[in-house]
């Protein structure tokens, strides 16, 4: 069976006694088993967490991410962090492009790809994230949005190829606090391109599709059910270990 992706992302929070403490509440619902064997959770914690997280979820079968990484060797670049250092540090995933780092800090499609073919040639598992603003929404462009950004992110790979893929689909409009969820049929929309242009330019790897913004308990299993989807993408409602647990209860 397919597995069934559920992760968040820490964003900007945590404390390092605090990431210790999720990571050791997710690993004991891990073993008492309480978590359905078909979700493979994974957690983005902020960079100064991610080895303490790696050793307290050790054999867990939660994977692990960074939320970001530069795409350039190691070197002289104050204030980054490699892909292999965050690998090094207990990464198998890296989140690329998130709609905070496009819009606050004015990451491009040109830096997003840039980044998607250093984790993959750094053997990470690349977590593309594509989005339309709520003007791209209004103005009727999403699709061509949606299209672009995944294109653009996998540009660069040439003949390299990841070990997995995974894209999630978050409108700009559903993230955050003052986001509203995609309806089912807003989500299938944006679902629908993501699938098209994996199938078109990256049809020999496999994938995952993930739909994130404003997940939360109550309404995951109305998004998994009503959607072709293998996977969701949290950020709020999973900041605590029993918050992400819910949600995984509700998935299957
Ligand atoms: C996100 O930022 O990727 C996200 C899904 O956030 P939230 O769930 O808080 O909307």
């Amino acid at each position: 069976m397919a597995p069934f992706w559920l992760g968040t992302s820490w964003k900007m929070t945590k404390t390092l006694d605090e990431a210790a403490a999720y990571a050791d509440d997710l690993r004991s619902a891990v073993e008492a088993g309480s978590v359905p064997p078909e979700v493979r959770l994974f957690v983005l914690p902020a960079a100064t967490a991610l080895a303490s997280v790696r050793d307290r979820l050790a054999g867990t079968g939660v994977a692990l991410g960074s939320q970001n990484a530069h795409p350039g060797p190691d070197g002289a670049v104050t204030g980054e962090v490699s892909m292999s250092m965050v690998r090094d540090a207990g990464a198998s995933i890296v989140e690329i492009g998130h709609a905070e780092r496009r819009t606050l800090l004015s990451e491009t499609d040109d830096m997003v790809a840039d980044k998607v073919a250093a984790a993959v040639s750094a053997g990470l598992r690349p977590l593309i994230c594509v989005g339309e603003t709520s003007a791209e929404r209004a103005g009727g462009v999403t699709q061509d949005v949606l299209a672009r950004q995944l294109r653009h992110a996998l540009s660069r790979l040439g003949t390299l190829r990841p070990i997995e893929l995974l894209v999630a689909y978050e409108p700009h409009w559903a993230i955050g606090d003052g986001g509203r969820t995609a309806t089912p049929g807003e989500a299938a929309e944006g679902l629908a391109v993501v699938r098209r242009v994996l199938a078109e330019d990256l049809a020999d790897t496999p994938t995952a599709v993930l739909y994130g913004g404003s997940v939360h308990a109550g309404n995951a299993a109305g998004l998994v059910t009503g959607l072709d989807v293998d996977g969701l993408f949290v950020g709020r409602a999973a900041w605590t270990a029993p918050g992400l647990l819910d949600i995984a209860r509700r998935c299957h």
